[in-house]
């Protein structure tokens, strides 16, 4: 409760930002993702970042540089991904130097598809002992897939599944000594949509919550433009993910924001043209990747070297925030990628409310009326969406 009113001046502050000041003016960003390699040890079915194996990746001293800038001072959230990033043996030193330069850093979130032991012995409790240490609300993801060999499959390595539960389990011993938070994140595709019901069942059993996260075409960042039919979900697949999530929403609570999330997903797959949610990379978030490029988004080109120029010239030149406008009015609205819409619905706020006012009269849609007919992609159903969805209160609204 009492995290709860020290948040009120900065939902204040977020809630002006967000419906006075950016009109006004380009607001400085509060959401990074840092790509911190593109190396990876599985060969994921539904991304090929693993096969470019590309030694890019920033050094320490690069980061001490490109973090220098006064643009990420304002930054709030960061999630570090890759490539695999626990690959890098230097995470916790890329950790402690996103937070010397970002002091306002609220939430990290590190995605990992957990295989290597040794790294995860070696780097996670440093890690949450620095986060704990600083009030920073930390969260590993456990990407799994499914459950035995649907996870190998998928995962391209036999044997993956038992090592994730039996790395599982060496993260539950350290949630003893450091408390951080864990999760189990499946990203969702043609192989696997008919498992999400045994992948809860399994969370449940673990105690873990799980955030699904359907595939997402998204070739400048996963490389997997051309494997786009392996990703499609059939009709048959896609009542199952429809059903699976309405019943989510069904049992969730009145302010679970993932409840917003999903419906806005179930009513993608209805035939709902445009996204209902807001996304907090279309004003003000920033994507570095490990050549030192920085992009507004994952579905933005890339704007500028940040090894070559400051950030701050990069994230300003009017060039580019005119480039950004035209992403929000051309690519956005049928953009799919879930990132961070938990970060929008509290900084934006009315969205979610109007959402939470519906469900108490009774109507859980986020539009007031069903879409009249399914809209279909060329192979025969919508495009690949994200979802996210969990059984925690994690990512519930007044917690962000
Ligand atoms: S999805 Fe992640 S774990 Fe899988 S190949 Fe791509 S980067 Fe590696
Ligand atoms: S294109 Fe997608 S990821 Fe980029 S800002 Fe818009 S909604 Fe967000």
């Amino acid at each position: 409760m009492l995290e709860q009113v020290k948040e009120i001046p900065s939902v204040i502050r977020d809630l002006y930002e967000n419906h006075v000041t950016k009109h006004f003016k380009v607001i400085a960003p509060t959401v990074l993702h840092v790509n911190v390699n593109l190396r990876c040890n599985t060969k994921c079915a539904m991304c090929n970042i693993w096969e470019l194996k590309s030694p890019q990746a920033l050094s320490l001293e690069h980061f001490e540089k490109i973090f220098s800038d006064p643009v990420y001072a304002r930054i709030e959230y960061v999630i570090l991904a890759g490539g695999e990033p626990t690959l890098r043996n230097d995470l916790p030193e890329i950790v402690e130097l996103i937070h010397k330069h970002m002091p306002r850093l609220k939430k990290l979130m590190i995605p990992s598809n957990v295989i290597s032991r040794p790294s995860i012995q070696k780097q996670y409790p440093r890690i949450a002992r620095y986060c704990g240490d600083h009030g920073i609300r930390l969260t590993f993801g456990v990407s799994l897939d499914g459950v035995g060999e649907t996870h190998d499959k998928i995962r391209g390595v036999k044997g993956a599944f038992e090592k994730v539960m039996e790395n599982i389990q060496l993260m539950k011993q350290m949630q003893k000594e450091t408390p951080f938070n864990m999760s189990i994140d499946p990203t969702i595709f043609s192989m696997n949509v008919h498992e999400m019901q045994k992948l809860k069942d399994l969370a449940e059993r673990l105690d873990m919550p799980i955030t699904f996260q359907v595939s997402a075409v998204a070739d400048d960042y996963y490389h997997n433009a051309g494997i786009e039919e392996v990703l499609k979900i059939n009709d048959e697949g896609r009542k199952t993910l429809v059903d699976f999530l309405k019943r989510r929403v069904a049992e969730s609570s009145l302010f679970d924001a993932l409840a917003c999330y999903y419906t806005d997903v179930v009513e993608h797959h209805e035939g709902a043209p445009t996204r209902a949610l807001p996304c907090p990379f279309a004003d003000q978030g920033l994507l570095l990747n490990p050549d030192g490029s920085l992009q507004y988004c994952h579905n933005s080109r890339p704007i500028g070297n940040a090894l070559e120029k400051s950030s701050s010239e990069i994230y300003y030149a009017p060039e580019n925030v005119i480039y950004r406008d035209s992403v929000r009015k051309d690519t956005c609205p049928t953009c799919r990628m879930s990132c961070l819409f938990f970060v929008s619905l509290r900084k934006e706020a009315f969205p979610f409310l109007f959402f939470v006012l519906k469900r108490m009269f009774g109507v859980q849609r986020l539009r007031w009326r069903k879409p009249r007919k399914a809209r279909t992609s060329p192979g025969g159903g919508p495009k690949p969406a994200s979802v996210t969805t969990s059984n925690s209160a994690e990512e519930t609204f007044p917690r962000v």
